[in-house]
């Protein structure tokens, strides 16, 4: 099946919720795609959704099937297997739209270090020694230890840094310090012995803690927070600032790190032209100029002119301005995301991680999406929720699958697969926002794994069968009424804070399992096959809940090293929507708990009265982020999303072995080669894929190695 001319052939595996899916050809004409690609009409706003959400990709399985001379997988190392993706379509821009592409991609690479540095104030040094190390070394590259050191260093390459980018743990080398130190004199490489013991000893174990008792602020490495601050003081120092405008707050704190000055008092150093990264920014500015020189229309160009201004004076309020005129430039096939974003990687939720992603659309991965966004209003007033908790007017939430040209900062190598900006409420409120899921990534995803992993954990024959009929199907849908839908769903009471204020650290796996849970009340409901999205929405649905309670209770957990507690919180949210589902089904055995030869399986045996009891836990969901109940989301994560069955994970982790899979991926970025003309200007742009992991590292770190070692 290897070279069909003009269409791509792939297994769809959507590994976005539910896990093991099944395949489904999907023959892909080209020249239609494009055409499609080329007609588009522009983003559509997607309205008051509230909660930013990042998806994540869980592990892979399938079967791969790649179209001609590409090949998806480039490599794998301890965890984690490289990825290459496309660009379909960039060949149909004009020449000025792949400038702008160019452009923005140049823009969003400069701003690499800064992630590096604020994952972890040493991580820019150690860096540069490993890689010395990487290309000066002259003596035995066979050893295991010098294999050991490569895999470290391909390691902390995905991470941005030498802490785990997913459990936050500090990267274990496989190698000791003695053997180390041996690497460093042979390469002439210097590195502080204080910043060499670190990687060896018990000293900022964790990057992002979220474990109060060690202290948020104290217990965290990210370098977000200078010394002797506490999380007391950063709560403190953000209650005295009173926002101008209580409606509009400026999102105090998101590109600064917090230091004490040599008075003793609190400041912020902030990121911008002249401060903290300065250097990176620079560059970054220089490309968002010839940007903007190229842009498609007045509102992108405005859009831009903006970014380069809060870029120049860190002024947030500038930054709220941007994201106002990005929301409205919606005429446009190509789009990006910029800046100091998501704030996952502050314990205190104040600071954003530098990243950029570039995009051009795709339209027609976007329709059903759109359909469910016509629909959203007909989605509230008959979810399960209490009157006083719906939205009386849920307007146009749409949702609109883009392909990716290139990603930096904290979503590369590691990649979200959607995007939900901005994350400001009120300007989401009264703007509105974009939902993009990015749809060439998902596809690179579909291209990886192996199937046999379905059959080890599903009950029985019928499930099997379900999954690998309607199991993509499923969970496609899954994903898109969890950002259409969910996120978009439900009001806060009048007089009740943000959820950051009221739920704290519960809040983004409380908001997540919600979207879920909206996305599971609708699967198994016969508007969706109404609405023309499904065939069949009873065995979609059926699929679909098989698919996440399989997850949920059990596969999720390969992703956990032996003994380890939950703490990503879509992690956290698939497991306490699972486990409550399952503890409330108990009497009347809707979910049964079956060991067979000594492996567990999880068997759904009433379909209609799971859908009632995920109604009921969304109805339950709501009502603690309406009235923020900080206790009863507490109670709810810490009783069924954290702790994990060990015997349980045991088994788990033994029945995987055999997979061989990689748990998390990862990309390789396309590296887009501008074709000058004898005048030195530009006359094409062509995307080229380097050779492997290791050169794209060593070509960022050489040629986007714009900050000094200590900031
Ligand atoms: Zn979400």
């Amino acid at each position: 099946m290897g070279k069909v001319k003009n269409i791509i052939l792939f297994f769809l595996r959507i590994i976005a919720f539910a896990e093991m899916s099944i395949f489904v050809n999907i023959y892909y004409n080209l020249q239609i795609y494009f055409m499609k690609l080329r007609a588009m009409a522009g983003f559509f706003i997607a309205a008051s959704i509230l909660v930013s959400c990042k998806n994540e990709i869980k592990d892979q399985t399938t079967t791969t099937i790649e179209n001609s001379d590409f090949t998806t997988e480039a490599e794998q190392f301890a965890d984690i297997k490289i990825l290459r993706y496309q660009i379909p379509g960039f060949d149909k821009l004009t020449l000025k739209e792949k400038e702008l592409v160019y452009y923005l991609t140049q823009a969003s690479t400069a701003g690499r270090d800064i992630i590096w540095d604020q994952n972890y104030k040493h991580n820019l040094k150690i860096r540069a020694a490993l890689e010395n190390i990487l290309q000066n070394y002259s003596g035995d590259k066979e050893s295991k230890d010098y294999k050991e050191f490569i895999v470290y260093l391909k390691r902390v390459w995905f991470s941005n840094g030498i802490h785990h980018h997913y459990s936050n743990d500090k990267i274990k080398p496989g190698f000791d310090l003695a053997y180390f130190s041996q690497l460093l004199a042979d390469t002439k490489t210097n590195l502080d012995s204080e910043v060499v013991n670190i990687l060896f000893n018990d000293v900022d174990s964790k990057k992002v803690n979220l474990d109060e008792k060690k202290g948020l602020v104290e217990g965290s490495a990210v370098n977000f927070y200078g010394d002797g601050i506490s999380a007391a003081d950063v709560d403190a120092f953000y209650a005295a600032k009173k926002p101008i405008d209580i409606h509009r707050p400026v999102s105090y704190g998101l590109n600064s790190k917090l230091v004490r000055n040599a008075a003793g008092k609190l400041e912020e150093k902030v990121y911008k032209s002249g401060g903290m990264y300065g250097a990176a920014i620079d560059k970054m500015i220089f490309w968002l100029e010839k940007a903007q020189g190229v842009a498609e229309n007045q509102k992108q160009g405005n859009a831009i002119e903006l970014l380069i201004k809060y870029y120049k004076s860190g002024d947030l309020k500038t930054w709220d301005d941007y994201n106002i005129a990005w929301v409205a430039a919606t005429d446009s096939n190509i789009d990006y995301n910029h800046g100091f974003i998501e704030v996952y990687n502050d314990p205190l939720g104040y600071r954003g991680s530098f990243e950029g992603v570039v995009q051009i659309k795709d339209f027609d991965m976007s329709a059903k999406m759109q359909k469910v966004s016509e629909n959203a209003q007909w989605f509230e007033d008959n979810s399960p929720l209490m009157t006083e908790h719906k939205k009386k007017n849920v307007v146009g939430v749409t949702y609109n699958t883009v392909i990716v040209a290139g990603e930096a900062g904290d979503s590369s190598p590691s990649t979200p697969i959607g995007v939900n900006l901005p994350n400001a409420d009120w300007i989401r409120a009264e703007h509105g926002s974009k939902s993009i899921s990015l749809g060439n990534i998902i596809d690179a995803y579909n291209h990886v794994g192996g199937g046999d992993k379905l059959r080890e954990f599903a009950h029985d024959q019928q499930e099997v069968d379900l999954q690998e009929k309607y199991g993509e199907q499923a969970d496609k849908l899954h994903t898109t009424l969890h950002e259409v839908v969910g996120h978009a769903s439900g009001q806060i009471n009048k007089g009740i804070g943000t959820t950051k204020e009221t739920l704290k650290s519960y809040a983004s796996t409380l908001e997540e399992g919600r979207a879920d849970l909206v996305g599971l009340y609708y699967l198994y409901n016969p508007k969706i096959q109404e609405l023309g999205l499904v065939e069949d929405w009873k065995k979609t649905g059926m699929a679909a809940y098989d698919g996440y309670i399989r997850n949920g209770m059990m596969t999720q957990l390969v992703r956990l090293e032996k003994g380890a507690n939950i703490e990503e919180a879509h992690m956290r949210n698939r497991q306490w929507v699972s486990a409550w589902v399952f503890e409330q089904g108990k009497k009347e055995n809707v979910i049964e708990k079956i060991v067979r030869d000594g492996k567990t399986y999880f068997n759904i045996t009433n379909y209609e009265k799971l859908h009632d009891l995920f109604g009921k836990l969304l109805r339950e969901t709501q009502r603690i982020k309406s009235e923020g109940d900080y206790k009863a989301a507490q109670a709810l994560v810490e009783n069924y999303g954290v702790k994990v069955d060990q015997k349980l994970h045991a088994e788990v982790l033994d029945r995987n072995k055999k997979f061989n899979s990689a748990a998390y991926s990862g990309f390789i970025n396309p590296l887009l080669v501008p074709e000058m003309d004898a005048d030195g200007k530009i006359k094409d742009i062509k995307v080229t894929q380097p050779k492997s992991f290791t050169e794209q590292m060593l070509y960022y770190s050489k040629n986007f190695g714009f900050l000094p070692m200590d900031n």
